[in-house]
């Protein structure tokens, strides 16, 4: 039987104020704020790294103080 699919976090970078709180709450490590060019220079975003280490516990969407993070299937 197949395993019902797991919802992962989808970060909207516009709202992100890049606070690294996501990334520090999960417990699995599956995301990581890297560098990026947002069009008005460069700054960090979260991106989730490897999904499969994300088991879908929504922390980082319960945490985010902006709510930048939505999960999704
Ligand atoms: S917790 Fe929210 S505001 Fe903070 S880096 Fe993650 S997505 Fe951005
Ligand atoms: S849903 Fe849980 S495991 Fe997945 S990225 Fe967010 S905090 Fe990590």
């Amino acid at each position: 039987m197949n395993k019902p699919p797991k919802e992962k976090p989808r970060f909207d970078r516009e709202i992100c104020i890049a606070c690294t709180m996501c990334a520090n709450i999960c417990p699995t490590g599956a995301i990581d704020l890297e560098i990026r060019n947002s069009g008005s220079g460069f700054r960090r975003f979260p991106v989730l790294t490897d999904g499969k280490k994300c088991i879908g516990c929504s922390a980082c969407e319960q945490d985010c103080p902006s709510g930048a993070i939505q999960m999704v299937l």
